[in-house]
């Protein structure tokens, strides 16, 4: 999963003619899980001007998996990549743990990061298995340990000790800022919760970064399902001025979020936010894109709830309570298009 091509590797394509219908204003970037059950993607797809997903995992931009997709109308050549580089493996991202990981976890990457984490139970169970085993423990324990470990991402921390990551520790794989998620009321699982259901940064910036020639004097844009605001952070390190951002989320966890990274940053635009993307119906989109000129991009990734592997319970498709909000998507990204079509 390299999508239309990677940093550093040869361009898989570097055109690619979009459907008619696709073509902006406004410039759209939509993302979601790229391992949805069958057919959700044929159906995001068709909705979305029948432009073809870019799948990519972020292990090639970082040290952990994420299999998304992402459908965009976005220009595809003289993209680049956020720099610094990010650490690419589990030792350079976090040289501490070389020291008790044993030669046969021959993890380099960790898997996706999730929205939550292994439970001390599970981490003490490891330990004493590993205390009780010979050295080097039996294939099943060896087995079971491995297992664990990858489905948990934990990493060694000490003898027989295995630990999950740390919520800055998962800031810093995602290409936030350390302590984004921190302080304004989130507890530690909400942290975990917000992050894992983030962008990558790094990738994310790689896709919009061809819009820094096009909006030297900086961007407006309609952010939908913001979350902790990955879409933001990925064009501030860009250096892309944010002229005005309309942000819609529905944790309020998250906009806090959102808005101290805003002050943290000294944002000299405009932050207005709103609760429901259900709220946001044609009146007020008119009124905003009077206020604002219209949006130059509109940017989400609608809740994977009902589409990820890990929800078997009610991994009910597109169609699934949260899943369903991917048509609102649609619907707002239509009728900004409509509006600013009349407009223009
Ligand atoms: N791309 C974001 C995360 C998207 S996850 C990031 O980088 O962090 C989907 C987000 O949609 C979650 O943060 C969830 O709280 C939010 N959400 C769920 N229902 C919503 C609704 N009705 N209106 C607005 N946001 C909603």
């Amino acid at each position: 999963m390299i999508g239309f091509g990677l940093p550093n590797g040869r361009p898989l394509l570097t055109h690619r003619k979009l459907p008619e219908a696709a073509m902006g204003p406004p410039y759209f970037y939509y993302e979601n899980v790229a391992l949805a059950p069958r057919g959700v993607w044929d159906t995001i797809s068709r909705f979305l001007y029948d432009i073809e997903p870019e799948f990519v995992d972020s292990k090639f931009f970082c040290a952990a998996a994420r299999k998304r997709g992402y459908i965009h109308n976005l220009p595809i050549h003289n993209r680049f990549p956020l720099l610094p580089l990010p650490p690419r493996t589990i030792f350079e991202a976090f040289p501490m743990t070389k020291k008790w990981w044993p030669s046969w976890d021959t993890r380099t990457h960790l898997n996706c990061l999730q929205t939550c984490t292994a439970s001390a139970k599970l981490t003490e169970r490891i330990r004493s298995a590993l205390a009780d085993s010979d050295d080097p423990p039996s294939h099943n324990t060896r087995q079971f340990v491995i297992n664990e470990c990858r489905k948990w991402n934990l990493v060694w921390v000490g003898l027989h000790k295995v630990a999950p990551l740390e919520p800055d520790e998962i800031e810093m794989l995602l290409g936030f800022p350390r302590n984004h998620t921190r302080g304004g009321g989130s507890s530690r699982t909400e942290r975990y919760k917000s992050l894992g259901n983030s962008f990558q940064v790094d990738t994310v910036a790689y896709h919009l970064s061809v819009l820094k020639d096009m909006f030297p004097n900086g961007i407006t844009m309609l952010s939908l399902f913001s979350g902790i605001g990955g879409a933001e952070v990925a064009l501030h390190r860009l250096g892309i001025h944010l002229k005005a951002v309309v942000s819609v989320e529905i944790s309020e966890v998250n906009r806090n979020i959102v808005r101290s990274w805003w002050e943290q940053t000294n944002q000299t635009g405009t932050l207005i936010d709103i609760a429901d993307v259900q709220q946001l119906n044609g009146d007020k989109l008119e009124q905003l894109i009077h206020t604002f000129g219209g949006f130059d991009l509109v940017v989400g990734g609608s809740p994977c709830n009902n589409l990820s592997g890990s929800n078997r319970v009610s991994r009910d498709g597109l169609e699934g309570k949260h899943s369903a909000l991917f048509y609102d998507y649609f619907r707002i990204l239509d009728l900004v298009k409509n509006i600013m079509g009349k407009e223009s």
